[in-house]
């Protein structure tokens, strides 16, 4: 089943969503774990790219302020 395949599937749950049962294919947030990474990899540099208040105010809101993670990309 193509939807194992997603970064967030879990024993036939979604660990991304709230849904009770993962959507399959018809899924439009479907990602692998490689397409997670370089999605991710893209925000991280775009938020490094931004001056030091908003890189901080960002990562204190969705990464609950880990910085660290901003060491991990070049940029
Ligand atoms: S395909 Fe959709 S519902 Fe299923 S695990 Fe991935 S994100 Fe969640």
């Amino acid at each position: 089943m193509m939807e194992k395949e997603c970064f967030a599937y879990k024993n036939g749950r979604c660990k991304a969503l709230k849904v009770q049962k993962c959507e399959g294919t018809s899924c439009g947030f479907f990602k692998t774990k490689a397409q997670m990474l370089e999605d991710q990899e893209r925000v991280f540099k775009r938020i490094k790219s931004l001056d030091a208040p908003s890189r901080i105010n960002i990562m204190e809101l969705y990464y609950k302020g880990k910085m660290s993670l901003l060491d991990e990309v070049e940029g």
